[in-house]
């Protein structure tokens, strides 16, 4: 009796300090990694002022999902400037992020051949707290929808500090963080890590969900939290300067899915 008592409150403590429940809600499209019928895929971004995305980040962005999924024409980021409400806000319902990508879906011309993915880049965060990792600096959620806290990884990654340089760092950190939360979300819309794409071994991290277990891996759960931004700067001081990517496990599953396409 004990004991089981004992393993249930164990069971507990686990389930708390674990990170799984937040990306179930996503219903992801196998369609996004294939190459027919949709040929090309836009990512839509929508930001609040001041909360745009730089021009590297989004090559970056551009060249990082083209080289995974290599759409036949392309993959390309197109800014939606008129978010309403713009104001900001200190957190963030659901229901109030599907609004927003409303509008910009309602304005997005739609046609056979092209997929659309849309991400927000705004203050705040979400209502609902992450579970482990801190603040949460992104979500992905639905089949085709991210939000990116921008301003929460520009005050993190320029409050940290570096004994030289210290300005240039900060700015790279910025860029290789902004960078990571961004590609992490795409990933998972993508159907990584075995969430839509089976997986060719098994490289799902058992304790968070949805994610890799290599920690250099860009699909690593902690991608998208607080904890990431310590993470890149101890990387920008071993003098690594290159955002994470896919591991090779992520880049099997999407092969093994395109070539299952009739
Ligand atoms: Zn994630
Ligand atoms: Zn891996």
């Amino acid at each position: 009796m004990f004991q089981k008592g004992l393993a249930a409150f164990l069971l507990l403590l686990f389930a708390c300090a674990t990170d799984t429940p937040e990306h179930e809600t996503h219903t992801p499209s196998s369609s996004l990694v294939q190459k027919a019928p949709f040929t090309k895929l836009i990512i839509h971004a929508a930001f609040a002022p001041g909360m745009e995305p730089p021009e590297t980040m989004i090559e970056v962005v551009e060249d990082s999902i083209q080289a995974l999924i290599q759409k036949p024409e392309g993959v390309s980021v197109e800014r939606f400037e008129e978010l309403d409400p713009a104001q900001p806000k200190e957190e963030w319902a659901l229901e109030e992020l599907d609004q927003l990508v409303d509008q910009v879906s309602a304005s997005t011309p739609q046609d056979t051949s092209t997929q659309h993915v849309y991400v927000l880049f705004l203050d705040g965060t979400l209502t609902e707290p992450s579970r482990a990792g801190g603040t949460r600096l992104g979500f992905a959620w639905g089949s085709d929808r991210i939000v990116i806290f921008r301003q929460a990884i520009l005050d993190l990654c320029q409050s940290l500090t570096f004994s030289t340089e210290e300005e240039q760092k900060r700015k790279k950190a910025c860029q290789i963080a902004g960078t990571e939360v961004w590609i992490h979300e795409l990933g998972h819309l993508l159907g990584l890590v075995d969430n839509g794409l089976p997986m060719q071994v098994d490289h799902k991290d058992p304790d968070h969900g949805h994610h890799d277990m290599d920690p250099a891996c860009v699909m690593y759960w902690a991608k998208d939290k607080e904890l990431l931004i310590d993470e890149v700067k101890s990387r920008i001081e071993a003098g690594k300067d290159d955002s994470a990517w896919f591991c090779d496990h992520c880049q099997e599953d999407v092969l093994a899915a395109q070539q299952t396409e009739d």
